[in-house]
């Protein structure tokens, strides 16, 4: 089997999801998925990164995506836009390789782990007049059967200080306190309560938040501090009452080196079509499995590209919990037939070879981005 074309669709939702199909000589098509971003759609239709794959046989992922990665990024620095477009190359060529082997992509990463993977639904933030709003949203996600969600803490509220210098006021961790508390009493003591910070404050003053929430018990907190900064990662990590969560912002298992076997994180949360795919995720995941520690990936990809995530968490052991960032999107469990549709908290993994769901054309269409073709070369 040999590769005939790289096309893409840009899907709208919540973000721009764009889709990558590679077709075959022998009729066969894989799909995958890369997280957005500038610059990422123009890659994969761009001659130098399709000629570099077209011809090979799909079925030599690692090495084909090894030879993309050499090529295109660079020895000894790394472009997050271009791993990002060779993530969603690197997914459809799993998608290709399960298809002509008629094996689930989770099998041929080594095997399940667990059949169905727990999900967590993003919900953002919703103001500081009144907690009222954040409340309905965790009871509204609690009733379709989340038991895992995420809250962001780090909006700029009227006792913010100063918007650039890291620092929490005691008005401003009273407020975000508050915040915490509401939802906490809203969900029960039994909800894992997630806290995303999106890298904005110092170590110490990240301590002193940690502190103060604490009590209301949140599962972890993520990104509170820099991404750049190691050392304050390891401080942080190392004082903390609350598992900090940190990787969205990373590529290649190079960069997340630091993070586990420095332990700059308790919770490792690549992005698996932004980061290098599902081989790279693995990796990742093993490597942080070396170092007792858990695995929850960040996520705001469509159905396809949270399956493609859904068959890596099911082939390593340390699987915590899966992101779900599309909650204002009702179509989105209509994108794709098969399996694959979250149910009661949990996303089936699929059985069917491939990534085991497959696109529905007529709802794709429909929120085809404008200026956009569908799947064009
Ligand atoms: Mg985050």
């Amino acid at each position: 089997m040999k590769i005939t074309a790289i096309r893409t669709a840009v899907v709208q939702g919540n973000f721009d999801w764009i889709l990558v199909r590679i077709d075959t000589d022998e009729g066969l098509s894989g799909f995958g998925e890369a997280y957005w971003g500038a610059g990422v759609h123009d890659i994969l239709r761009n001659a130098a990164v399709t000629d570099l794959v077209i011809g090979c046989d799909p079925a030599d992922v690692e090495p084909l995506f090894c030879r993309l990665k050499r090529r295109l990024v660079g020895a000894g620095s790394v472009s997050g836009t271009m791993v990002t477009a060779l993530s969603g190359i690197e997914i459809a060529l799993w998608d290709l390789a399960g298809k002509a082997a008629g094996l689930p992509v989770c099998r041929l990463l080594g095997g399940r782990f667990r059949d169905r993977i727990r999900i967590y639904a993003d919900c953002g933030f919703h103001g500081w007049d009144s907690f009222e709003p954040a409340r309905q949203v965790a009871r509204a996600m609690l009733d379709r059967g989340f038991t895992a969600l995420k809250f962001d803490i780090d909006r700029p509220s009227p006792d913010e200080l100063d918007p650039w210098n890291r620092t929490l006021s005691n008005r401003e961790l009273d407020r975000i306190a508050g915040l915490v508390a509401a939802i906490r009493e809203e969900v029960g003591p039994g909800t894992d309560l997630l806290v995303d910070c999106h890298w904005k404050y110092n170590a110490r003053d990240a301590l002193v938040l940690a502190d103060v929430l604490a009590p209301f018990r949140p599962r972890w907190l993520e990104d509170p501090v820099p991404p750049g900064d190691t050392e304050a990662h390891r401080f942080v990590t190392a004082r903390s009452p609350i598992p900090i969560c940190s990787g969205e912002n990373r590529y290649l298992k190079e960069e997340f080196r630091d993070l586990i076997a420095g332990h700059g994180a308790d919770i490792i949360a690549p992005d698996v079509p932004k980061m290098g795919g599902l081989a790279e995720a693995k990796k990742v995941a093993d490597l942080a499995d070396t170092y007792s520690k858990a695995v929850a990936p960040h996520n705001v990809s469509s159905p396809l590209g949270t399956i493609a995530a859904c068959h890596v968490m099911a082939a390593v052991p340390n699987c915590l919990v899966l992101e779900y960032h599309a909650r204002t999107i009702p179509w989105w469990d209509d994108l794709v037939e098969g399996e694959g549709v979250i149910r009661e908290g949990y996303i089936g993994v699929p059985d069917a070879p491939g990534l085991g769901v497959s696109l529905r054309e007529d709802v794709a269409r429909a929120h085809l981005k404008p200026g956009t073709a569908w799947f064009a070369p």
